[in-house]
């Protein structure tokens, strides 16, 4: 893995916005963060390596795809296979995919419900993933993939009646903050870890496969160890998330999660 470079420009971005006092935690100053004055720009040349706008994720930046509503930040591009729904970043009220299917996979129970689907790129994504992983021997099997607002709710609420609001949070997202709302979001597991929902499954030859292979999918395995303050979540090597080819490979190749890669400050044009 390459480790990732602070470039000079993404230093002076960030150094203006926290000068400014607009970095919010949820980086949603971009929108009316003032452009740089023509002294502070990168020498001719640099340019390309360094400007966040010369990204080919600009338009999908953590800056550019955020709105506040009623007291709460929400994403502006809930249907994009860009989208970062995190704690700080909720999805519209009542948002709701059009184009949700079921991927042809073997999963961990029987029948069709409401966790069995995915949005139709990622359920085909999904099926070719699980196929690339039978060729070299490994096989896995989806356990929850879309959930509903409704769903959501009633889950984040058992947590908290069990463990309390703070414990709550860190296993599970208040409702319209999860990933899995997005129907971009599959949980995966396998036999040799009773295909649960357990951190033991990274240690697994399938979990391995899966964190080593995913991005050729279009897949990031969205919560990784030792990221945890980025991500807001413990890790799970489980969850995998669906962004396409391009991102899912630039973010495995960066080293950082999906929160901090579309970060403007971390955003450049190589
Ligand atoms: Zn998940």
């Amino acid at each position: 893995m390459k480790k990732h470079k602070v470039t000079k420009w993404s230093a002076i971005v960030l150094g203006t916005a926290l000068a400014t006092g607009l970095l919010s935690a949820c980086g949603a100053a971009g929108a009316s963060q003032e452009p740089p004055k023509e002294s502070q720009k990168p020498a001719e040349g640099d340019a390309a390596q360094t400007d966040p706008a010369a990204s080919p994720f600009a338009a999908s930046s953590m800056q550019s795809t955020i709105e506040e509503k009623d007291g709460k930040n929400v994403v502006t591009n809930p249907t994009s296979m860009q989208v970062v729904v995190n704690k700080q970043r909720y999805l519209p009220d009542g948002y709701e995919p059009s184009d949700l299917v079921v991927p042809e996979v073997p999963f961990s129970f029987g029948g069709v419900i409401e966790k069995s689907h995915m949005r139709k790129e990622a359920a085909d994504a999904l099926e070719t993933l699980f196929a690339g992983a039978k060729e070299q021997g490994i096989e896995l099997y989806a356990v929850s993939g879309y959930r509903s607002y409704k769903r959501q709710k009633s889950i984040f609420a058992n947590n908290v009646a069990k463990h309390g609001e703070a414990e709550a949070a860190k296993v599970s997202a208040p409702p319209g903050t999860s990933e899995h709302q997005t129907g971009l979001a599959m949980d995966v597991s396998a036999l040799s870890a009773n295909n649960e929902l357990e951190q033991s499954f990274g240690d697994t030859k399938e979990g391995q496969w899966l964190a080593e292979h995913a991005q050729e999918y279009g897949f990031i395995v969205h919560y990784l160890k030792g990221k945890e303050d980025k991500t807001g979540y413990s890790y799970e090597p489980w969850h995998i998330r669906y962004v396409g080819k391009e991102l899912a490979q630039a973010v495995y190749d960066s080293g950082l999660s999906l929160d901090e890669y579309l970060d403007e400050a971390n955003l450049s044009g190589k």
